[in-house]
């Protein structure tokens, strides 16, 4: 499995590299960004990390603060049109995030966060730039997605299939440094055919759900990247109630 943040384009600044032993989460931007209880995903991401000893600081940055650079995952959630694009002024303006990639942390954006991490994205017909942390382009669909959906995980990553629920107006075109996160097999995600995408240590997905709660896989395997292991090498968890979760959700949508 490609763990070399270098994979995603971007330079690595060795000397940048953390070396604290807990972790530190970093929630960007909740006031702006949060839509459909996306702030579960700091919840399971914390939650599977203590569940292994792990010591683990949850940051909350409000957009009116700096994105500091020292975190170990940032977490990036959805937003509705206007809030979207203030929040990607504000990323852009502020750099933290950037750095921290740049740094190897992880990162793992959801639906308006999937957007304004990559190039642009189109808003009331302005085109926003965006964080340029992932290789792609957002336009609007001809209509709003929203939804059940179910992918099939690029076999590189390892994961069960990937399940949760999708709200958003805008599409999703990769350019050829971002991997699809995903074979759509029910529902839209970027254009129909592909959900999401990564590339080194950056998820995007348009998943909420929360996303993490509906795939604890995907969780581990952000942990992983932070915590600079293997994904085989985190401790098992007792994993019944998401795999009762998992099972409703998929066979209330999956073909028979
Ligand atoms: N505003 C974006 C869109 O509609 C993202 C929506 C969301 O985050 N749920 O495409």
């Amino acid at each position: 499995m490609p763990t070399d943040p270098a994979a995603s384009g971007l330079p690595i600044d060795p000397a940048a590299a953390r070396s604290d032993s807990h972790l530190r989460i970093v929630w960007v931007y909740p006031d702006l960004l949060s839509t459909y209880g996306d702030r579960g995903n700091l919840l399971i991401l914390a939650r599977r990390a203590q569940a292994r000893g792990i010591d683990v600081e949850t940051i909350p940055i409000a957009y009116d603060e700096p994105i500091p650079r020292s975190g170990d995952i940032y977490l990036v959630g959805g937003g509705e049109d206007r809030p979207q694009t203030l929040a990607a002024q504000r990323m852009r303006a502020d750099g933290g995030l950037r750095a921290a990639v740049l740094a190897g942390a992880a990162v793992l954006a959801v639906c308006a966060g999937i957007q304004l991490i990559g190039e642009y994205f189109h808003i009331d017909g302005n085109r926003i730039a965006g964080a340029e942390l992932l290789d792609l382009r957002s336009d609007r669909g001809e209509s709003r997605a929203v939804g059940e959906l179910v992918g099939e995980v690029d076999p590189r990553l390892g994961l069960p299939l990937l399940t949760g629920f999708e709200n958003h107006g805008g599409r999703c075109h990769l350019g050829p440094a971002a991997n699809p996160l995903a074979k759509v097999l029910v529902g839209t995600g970027n254009d129909g055919k592909t959900e999401g995408a990564w590339a080194g240590r950056v998820i995007g997905t348009y998943l909420h759900g929360p996303a993490l709660s509906r795939n604890p896989a995907l969780a581990d395997l952000v942990l992983s990247w932070a915590l600079d292991v293997p994904l085989m090498a985190l401790p098992p968890i007792d994993d019944s109630w998401p795999e009762k979760l998992r099972a409703e959700r998929l066979a209330a949508v999956m073909p028979r």
